[in-house]
């Protein structure tokens, strides 16, 4: 089947004209600001850098392009507030209250923050109001846990007394993609916070507006100036002066392996801990036996939800052979219906824009990469309309493990269906991959679901679901290189504090 070229112009997605003028003026038109030591400051260089509203492709408020410079200044605010006694010494339980103030604000104001996500980064808002409500029951679970964080008494010698404190580390930088601003960093900043630290903030060059304004929901709280700071602007400029800075004690990152590498190294240089939550090629497995409708309105959710735009993306389909033919019928129906790409604004919307034109484009590459490396495009495979960034939603098929499409993040809405016989062949393919993010099963055998869940070398794995997160109390990371640490749960806030050994002569 030969594929359409990628400006074919099929429905192009009418404009949400009615959702669209309660779009908060925030994102919408101006120059914002950057947050620093409790001043809303532009970048020392007076540069900006441009958004755009990949749904219209008109052009939205600009963000101060951040540098070294901002970042230094960021760094300092937040160095002096850690040691601040407004925060230093504030009880654990006032620290608690003020996590609650934050989910309280994130609550109040989640459909405005939500509606700047989509509208500067393009996720429908089914996706960004689950982000926003998921945020504030981040917040509400590590508000819980600053009253908890103990030391112990440690058993030595009669004339001894050892013990150990739970500290902080100092200034956490936090560094994030565009793909879900307000989903990702919460599972960073809560923890930060709840543990004592301060924190400066880099979001994404094009989706930085949300957390912007939530920096002003922030000022509202009784959050002491200085412990939070956001530094705006380009990965290469701002990001690397914050994973370089020598008084930056921690880095949390999210996004793609290559750039996670990279702040690895440039953090070893100033010996920083680093977590990584990085990318990966995660695997759907249907079995016979699975409710194969049901499979296939989830295994098109795992690969066209935010229009593939997902680290969790589950965008390599294993069929057992035997059910093949009819599981391509079901998954091509629901690929028509309920995921036809519409306006991230319109009630029901699914699957919306890239993100970005280079997104865009780079998705469009993988598209013709496809048909070069010999893949059959099922349906798909072009540009859906003729204005923003849509691409329709596309399923390959005639693939082979070694092709570049079934291997690399293409991170759109594209999936890759091969077939496998028996349990022991699903985990052998499901595990032929670098990455090890997630992974999504669909049986009704109980034994089939359990030994798959423990074969499947990955940090999460959903049975007969897809996509659920936790809302703090379960770890998520990756297995191979799909990232470095956990975050979510207990286990977080060992990624956020110290011990130290003390030991009293009596
Ligand atoms: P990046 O890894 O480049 O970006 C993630 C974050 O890192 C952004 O805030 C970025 O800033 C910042 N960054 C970039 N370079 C540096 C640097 N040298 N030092 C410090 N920080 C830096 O991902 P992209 O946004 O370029 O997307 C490329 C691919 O990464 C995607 O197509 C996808 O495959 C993957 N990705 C995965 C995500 C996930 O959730 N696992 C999230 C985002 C991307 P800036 O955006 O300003 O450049």
């Amino acid at each position: 089947m030969s594929v359409q070229p990628l400006d074919a112009v099929a429905t192009t997605p009418p404009i949400a004209e009615e959702a669209r003028r309660d779009v908060p003026e925030f994102v919408l038109s101006g120059d914002r600001r950057m947050w620093i030591g409790g001043e809303w400051v532009a970048a020392a260089s007076g540069r900006t850098l441009p958004n755009t509203d990949p749904v219209t492709e008109h052009p939205l408020a600009t963000v101060p392009r951040g540098d070294a410079a901002d970042v230094d200044a960021a760094v300092r605010a937040a160095k002096k507030a850690f040691t601040d006694p407004s925060w230093a010494e504030m009880t654990p339980d006032r620290r608690g209250r003020i996590l609650n103030q934050i989910a309280d604000v994130i609550e109040r104001h989640a459909e405005e923050l939500a509606t700047i996500d989509s509208v500067n980064m393009g996720a429908p808002r089914l996706i960004t109001r689950t982000m926003l409500a998921e945020a504030g029951e981040v917040f509400r679970y590590y508000a819980g846990w600053p009253t908890k964080l103990f030391g112990t008494q440690v058993p030595t010698r009669g004339d001894r007394l050892a013990y150990t404190r739970k500290e902080p580390l100092g200034v956490v930088g936090v560094i994030w993609g565009w793909n879900g601003p307000m989903g990702q960093l919460p599972g960073k900043l809560a923890p930060a916070l709840a543990a004592g630290n301060t924190v400066v903030l880099k979001p994404a060059e094009t989706a930085s507006l949300s957390t912007l304004r939530l920096a002003e929901l922030l000022a509202s709280t009784d959050l002491p100036d200085g412990v939070v700071n956001v530094v705006t602007g380009r990965g290469d400029e701002a990001g690397q002066a914050l994973v370089a800075h020598p008084d930056v004690a921690k880095i949390a990152f999210t996004g793609s392996t290559t750039t996670g590498k990279h702040v690895q190294k440039t953090a070893t240089e100033t010996l920083k801990q680093v977590t990584l939550e990085l990318g990966g090629k995660s695997p759907s497995v249907v079995f016979a036996d699975a409710d194969l409708e049901r499979a296939a309105r989830g295994v098109a959710a795992g690969f066209l939800g935010n229009a593939g735009q997902a680290c969790v993306s589950t965008t390599r389909i294993f069929v057992q052979e035997s059910v093949r033919d009819e599981f391509v019928e079901l998954l091509k129906q629901a690929m028509t219906t309920v995921f036809t790409p519409a306006d991230s604004l319109s009630s029901g919307t699914v699957v919306g824009p890239l993100s970005t034109r280079a997104q865009f484009d780079r998705v469009s590459s993988y598209l013709e990469l496809a048909v070069e490396e010999g893949a059959n495009v099922v349906t798909g495979g072009t540009r859906y309309g003729d204005r923003g960034y849509f691409i329709a939603p596309t399923l390959l098929d005639d693939v082979t493990p070694d092709m570049r499409v079934v291997r690399e993040e293409i991170f759109g809405p594209v999936g890759a269906l091969m077939t496998f016989t028996d349990v022991d062949d699903a985990i052998a393919k499901a595990n032929d991959t670098e990455y090890g993010l997630a992974a999504s099963i669909w049986t009704t055998d109980l034994t089939t679901a359990h030994r798959m869940a423990a074969a499947v070398q990955a940090g999460t794995v959903w049975v007969n679901t897809w996509g659920e997160m936790s809302t703090g109390n379960l770890p998520f990371g990756g297995y191979k290189q799909s990232g470095l640490g956990r975050e979510g749960g207990l286990e977080v806030l060992d990624a956020y504090t110290q011990s130290k050994a003390v030991v009293v002569a009596l």
